[in-house]
């Protein structure tokens, strides 16, 4: 175990790498975080809050596509241009009578994810981290070179974060070809964009652009949308889809994408074609562990090359540590930040609990979003969870109705006998906000009686959440 006060080198200024700097600052260590393309990592400069802010404005405009259903009329735009789809060769796009400035749009995206990295490095500089900028590789368990230096470390933490995977056949240009972190260059918004690949950054970028007046085309290699998510979540989410107008190709797998004179086309498995203006390939990443020096210092690899942890991000070799998705443990910013925090902890000598990857509340941001927390329907239903299940549509919900909306639902597992919170699913716009609610009952081991004698606001989208929990009580003689 290493002493607070010894030298801690972390490489990569993501979460992963970021979160926990701060935490070996706060315990008294000298920090060193090397960065190669910005603090705050692809997660503040290129994934995560971009996309996320490119959705505020999506999410706007489906609001802004609503408005009528709730009686506002919106007034004729200036010029008459109006238009029902993307334009092409255009800046501008329009659903209805509300218009989208594309380079607006992406010039913001790019200032706040600026911004965002901005805050990053004045945080760290205030806490004292020393940052370098530059590729850092392990010449060994506890040196790292880095700008023409060797620093000695008495502990190591590889957070190099991960790339978007690059099909063969379909490699992106960055102008029509396009992976997710070139879409904020474009001069205008898609006008036929063909999405390959429905996980949920495929989902994410599919239900922005549909709302932003792109006609979408998602290619899904399996038979529905999201193939890893709750099964109701996904078919609620793919039945908004092609209700709004997207097409969603199902059992399509992309083989090839190539130019054509003004768009692409996309051939799949089985020679049928796709047309379109752009192709965002969202096919997985694969992790930034190449020329690290990680297997020459004996750190384990999997065959994927992700690096090996255990729940207290301590890879192979003793004081060396890795966290965020160059451990493909679960790529997303939070787990990131926690693994990282955690490998502080434990290398100076904190209480630490080791990570709880079951307790890890996520959310994908399609309209409406799917927020989720526990134990998988999955699990229910095969039986590897002893648990019983409600399902609560949004449509009985008062503050849905008067909001105009309609899908999504509220479903909630318990222990069946002991009526504990396992786990639950909300598919509502700002699920991510509701699911709060059944997350601190997972983390607390709360059951649903105490859940469902928790005051909820009268009308409001978490009351379905009490009212689960209520549909869960006990009758006294046992839970079914
Ligand atoms: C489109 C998209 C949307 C997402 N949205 C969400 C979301 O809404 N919520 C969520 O929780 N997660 C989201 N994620 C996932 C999230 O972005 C990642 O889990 C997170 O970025 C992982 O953090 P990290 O620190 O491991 O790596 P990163 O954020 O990738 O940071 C790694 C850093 O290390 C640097 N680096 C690499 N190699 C070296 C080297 N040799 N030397 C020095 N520096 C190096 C990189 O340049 C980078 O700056 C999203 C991902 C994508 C792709």
């Amino acid at each position: 175990m290493s002493q607070p006060h010894e030298r801690i080198v972390i490489l990569g200024g993501g979460p992963g790498g970021y979160e926990a700097a701060l935490v070996a600052a706060q315990l008294g260590s000298q920090v060193t975080v090397v960065d190669s393309d910005g603090l705050g990592g692809a997660c503040v400069l290129t994934d995560c809050v971009p996309s996320k802010t490119l959705i505020a404005t999506s999410t706007t405009m489906s609001v802004v596509h609503g408005a009528p259903d709730l009686g506002i009329r919106v007034g004729a735009v200036p010029g008459g241009a109006v238009r029902g789809g993307a334009a092409p060769g255009g800046t501008v796009s329009g659903r209805g009578q509300a218009q989208v400035d594309a380079p607006r749009v992406y010039a913001r995206v790019k200032a706040l994810a600026q911004a965002q990295s901005a805050d990053v490095a004045k945080r760290l500089a205030a806490e004292g981290v020393e940052t370098i900028t530059g590729r850092g590789a392990l010449a060994g368990p506890d040196t790292v070179v880095a700008d023409g230096q060797r620093i000695q470390a008495g502990a190591v933490l590889i957070a190099t974060g991960a790339m978007p995977r690059v099909l063969p056949g379909a490699e992106p240009d960055g102008e029509r070809i396009l992976n997710w972190r070139q879409l904020y260059d474009l001069p205008e918004l898609p006008p036929e964009l063909i999405v390959v690949g429905s996980g949920v950054t495929g989902a994410e970028f599919a239900s922005a652009y549909q709302a932003l007046g792109s006609q979408v085309t998602l290619v899904s290699s399996r038979e529905r949308v999201l193939p890893h998510e709750d099964a109701d979540a996904a078919m609620v989410v793919e039945d908004v889809f092609r209700r709004r107008g997207m097409t969603v190709l199902g059992r399509s797998r992309a083989a090839e994408v190539k130019r054509t004179r003004d768009g692409v086309v996309v051939t799949l498995e089985g020679g049928r074609t796709v047309r379109g203006s752009h192709c965002l390939l969202t096919v997985g990443m694969v992790p930034a562990t190449r020329g690290l020096g990680l297997e020459e210092a004996g750190v384990t690899l999997d065959s994927l090359g992700f690096v090996e942890v255990d729940r207290v991000s301590r890879t192979t070799v003793r004081g060396v540590y890795a966290a965020g998705d160059c451990t493909g443990v679960m790529m997303l910013a939070s787990v990131a930040a926690m693994q990282g925090r955690i490998a502080m902890w434990h290398t100076l000598g904190e209480a630490v609990k080791p990570i709880r990857l079951d307790h890890v509340a996520a959310t994908i941001f399609t309209d409406p979003e799917i927020a989720t927390v526990g134990v998988t329907a999955n699990a229910v239903e095969s039986g590897a969870e002893d648990a019983v299940a409600v399902k609560l549509p949004l449509a009985t919900n008062a503050r849905a109705k008067m909001q105009g909306f309609r899908d999504g639902f509220v479903k909630l597992f318990a222990r069946r006998g002991t009526g504990l919170v396992l786990g639950g699913v909300v598919v509502a716009p700002r699920a991510s906000e509701l699911i709060l609610g059944v997350s601190l009952a997972v983390e607390q081991s709360l059951t649903v009686d105490q859940m469902a004698q928790t005051f909820a606001v009268y009308p409001s989208l978490s009351g379905s959440l009490t009212e689960a929990a209520r549909r869960l009580m006990l009758p006294a003689s046992g839970r079914r």
